[in-house]
């Protein structure tokens, strides 16, 4: 990639109708748009961002025996009737829509009711179960308040994989690999150890659903924290008997604030009951479909990496998600050097942001910084003379000087 050659700008101020750090970071460093309140545009550069986030969540929810498809984000009222959903006062963020031909359509918040009602067709036997479908779809929901960048869309993305299980126990089983699934991919992420499993609302169907918070100020949870236990309990359900079941007492327990990155749920019979999704069993008996839900918002974890790896001159990104791996500056003097690394980089695969544009050193420098990509090369005549390029680690911030033969070897 050569920055010559792309239309992203990084700006010298973050905008000022921005408050979030995320979304002022990430515009200023030319990574998003904001199309309006709630709505953001991913630029190419933060596309790869996301594109990485979800590639991660997609390796680790294949694994895990998912199957990715697609369902639709325009939504028919009547499978939303039946589990009585469709009314905004029963789900307030609704958008919805008139058709011209006559009729409602609704943009989807969620796809709980669609997707049961579509496995109908494909779930009859305890031989159809379980059932493992999930998709990266937009989600549409009109939330109240829209300030917390792109943590907080109005339009955002989300993961969402539901599981169908003939029992309770085959349900069980799949619920705990999938909370592995999540540790991993958390882990991968680079905030495993900043982010807790949560106890927190289950809803009607049973006691508690389970989300996964990862600390940071920018969340707008507060959730009591055992560091010890290494699990938290949303202030929702903080109550003295949960806190005696989970075997703890107030005493263990360290309020922080949290942002919710993943939520997963029991959701029994709830949507298998209203939408007739059943099967028969081994004795030919007609049995309810025991449902779950897992979902996770890459375009929320991108916030929350923002907020929580930067600094006072930019973003940090961890390594598995930066949109490439080196930020090569060509200054004055080393444009011949910087030209021979960047191809020398390009043949051996290395993600590389060739800075070739024709900017102050200054400038090129405090971009490099600003984009945070895990590290920089820098040609100089300098360099250029010594054969050797400067290397910087933006996490660190160490340098090294590295002979120009050694920079593959050191990437690759
Ligand atoms: P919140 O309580 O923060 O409004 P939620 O509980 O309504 O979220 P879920 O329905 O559990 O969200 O959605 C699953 C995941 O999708 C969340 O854990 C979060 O990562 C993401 N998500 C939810 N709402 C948004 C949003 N408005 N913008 C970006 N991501 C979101
Ligand atoms: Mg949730």
């Amino acid at each position: 990639m050569k920055f010559s050659q792309t239309f992203v700008r990084t700006g010298k101020e973050p905008p000022a109708h921005e408050v979030a750090k995320n979304a002022r970071l990430l515009a200023q460093a030319g990574y998003i748009h904001k199309e309006m309140a709630g709505a953001y545009a991913f630029l190419p550069l933060g596309f790869m961002v996301l594109d990485n986030i979800v590639n991660i969540i997609r390796e680790e929810m294949n694994r895990l025996g998912g199957e990715e498809m697609q369902l639709t984000a325009l939504q028919r009222p009547d499978v939303w009737e039946a589990t009585g959903r469709w009314p905004d006062n029963e789900l307030e963020v609704w958008f919805k829509s008139q058709l011209l031909a006559g009729g409602e359509v609704g943009l989807a918040a969620t796809h709980e009711e669609p997707l049961t009602a579509l496995m109908r067709e494909y779930i009859h036997s305890y031989r159809d179960l379980p059932a493992y479908p999930y998709q990266f779809q937009t989600k549409f929901r009109n939330e109240l308040r829209a300030k917390s960048g792109i943590m907080r869309g109005r339009e955002f993305l989300m993961k969402d994989l539901y599981s169908f299980s003939a029992s309770w126990q085959q349900h069980g089983e799949f619920y705990e690999k999938a909370k592995q699934a999540y540790t991993y991919v958390f882990d991968r992420l680079g905030i495993g150890d900043d982010t807790f499993y949560t106890y927190a609302d289950g809803g009607s169907f049973s006691q508690f659903s389970h989300e996964y918070q990862t600390l940071t100020e920018a969340g707008e949870d507060t959730i009591y924290l055992s560091r010890e236990g290494g699990f938290a309990i949303n202030e929702e359900v903080y109550t003295d008997d949960v806190l005696g079941e989970l075997g703890v007492t107030r005493d263990d327990m360290e309020e922080v604030t949290a942002a919710e990155v993943a939520n997963i749920f029991p959701l029994g019979t709830k949507f298998s009951d209203s939408l007739d999704l059943t099967f028969t069993d081994q004795d030919g008996a007609e049995q309810p479909v025991i449902m779950g839900s897992y979902g996770i918002g890459p375009g929320r974890v991108m916030g929350v990496l923002v907020e929580k790896f930067s600094d006072e001159k930019g973003i940090v990104w961890p390594q598995a998600v930066a949109p490439a791996q080196v930020h090569l500056a060509a200054l004055k003097g080393g444009e011949a050097q910087a030209d021979s690394v960047y191809a020398q980089l390009q043949e051996n695969g290395i993600r590389v942001l060739y800075d070739d544009r024709d900017e102050s050193p200054g400038s090129k420098l405090a971009d490099a910084d600003l984009m945070g990509l895990p590290t920089r090369l820098v040609c100089s005549q300098k360099t250029a003379q010594s054969e050797q390029v400067e290397v910087t680690h933006r996490a660190s911030g160490q340098t090294e000087m590295l002979p120009v033969a050694q920079v593959t070897k050191k990437f690759g």
